[in-house]
């Protein structure tokens, strides 16, 4: 196993940004960039052992810089989004960008996947690693408090990507980390033959502004029902309300025996390579989100179109406007208090 760092480009400021290579012999290689963080390439091999590229990224820093639709990098403070970019804690209301219509998304203007993290490489005999950290300060993006954010990319030996996500900070706050990768584990063309299971009974239902109502709802004879694997494209056209606001899958599920550390949240399997992406998660939820947005205006490497549904994300997550929800589990983060969540995508083949 091992690490390697390169030049990846400069801020208009003058700041390097550097791109590392994880490796593990036979297995994933995986590169990331301190720029937001941000997973550039996963590639995987499939059942022959022919390696494809199972992320969707750029190969240069100008693409990410100038028009990523937020391409495997992390989110914060807040993943998801926050209601008319409004909260209030302890009697203090805080107004947040809306950058997406009314709404507040995935940080604001500029979030954790818009700042250079300063980067430490790690390895050991059965892993390689990152380790990212960023300060937030008090009202950056208007957020209260100063946030210290660390996030350690481990690449093991049981070919799994490991991230640790670790914050705290010196006054009572919101905080939501996810990780915002679009894979596809055919390596190329449109995601729609992945199988998809859901460790999850229920779901966010969302207003016509992808607001959550406030309601866990039973997937139960809805197409938001992944408890068996199921084709992502069998019934994304469904005609179903809850399909219809978000243009397919956008909704944050529920997860099964969340509060348990770190439980199964998800599977997917590619019929035609045989990868398999197991996902495994401390966090209460997930978002399922088709790449319905992509519209094939962005190319990436060797002129490879993003398409429309030519990825996916499952983003572990709290749930989108938690601030406003008190019945929701707290996204608060007070002084003395550690934020801690973990992700695990595990790759194999069948
Ligand atoms: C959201 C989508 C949004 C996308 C941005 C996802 O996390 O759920 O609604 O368009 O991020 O790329």
């Amino acid at each position: 196993m091992n690490i390697q760092k390169q030049n990846f480009g400069q801020m208009a400021d003058g700041t390097q940004v550097d791109i590392y290579t994880l490796t593990r012999d036979n297995g994933l290689k995986i590169k990331i960039t301190n720029y937001g963080g941000t997973i550039v390439s996963i590639l995987a091999p499939d059942r022959n052992g022919i390696f494809g590229q199972v992320a969707l990224g750029f190969d240069n820093l100008k693409q990410y810089l100038e028009q990523s639709p937020y391409f495997g990098c992390l989110i914060g403070r807040y993943a998801n989004r926050i209601a008319q970019g409004k909260f209030t804690l302890n009697g203090v209301e805080y107004t947040l960008a809306q950058n997406d219509v009314d709404r507040h998304l995935h940080g604001g203007l500029v979030g954790f996947d818009k700042v250079v993290w300063q980067a430490e490489e790690l390895s050991g005999d059965d892993h390689v690693g990152l380790l990212l950290t960023y300060q937030s300060v008090d009202g950056e993006e208007n957020y209260p408090g100063t946030l210290d954010v660390t996030v350690v990319y481990t690449l093991t030996d049981d070919n799994e990507l490991k991230i640790d996500y670790t914050a705290t900070t010196n006054a009572d706050t919101v905080l939501n980390l996810t990780n915002h990768t679009y894979f596809n584990l055919a390596g190329s063309g449109d995601i729609l033959g992945h199988k998809l299971h859901l460790n999850a009974d229920r779901f966010t239902s969302v207003d016509a502004t992808l607001i959550p109502t406030g309601e866990l709802h039973s997937v139960k004879g809805t197409p938001l029902d992944f408890t068996k694997p199921t084709v992502i494209g069998n019934r994304i056209e469904q005609d179903d309300e809850q399909l219809k606001i978000a243009g397919g899958y956008d909704h944050n599920w529920v997860l099964n025996g969340s509060g348990d550390g770190l439980t199964l949240a998800a599977i997917v399997s590619e019929p035609s390579t045989g990868r398999v992406m197991d996902v495994y998660t401390t966090e209460p939820g997930i978002q399922f989100y088709s790449g319905n947005f992509l519209d094939g205006t962005l190319t990436g490497p060797g002129g490879v179109v993003f398409n429309k549904r030519t990825g996916f994300c499952l983003e572990t997550q709290h749930f989108p406007d938690s601030p406003n929800k008190p019945e929701f589990p707290t996204t608060v983060l007070k002084p003395g208090e550690v934020y801690k969540q973990i992700t695990v995508y595990q790759f194999s083949v069948k």
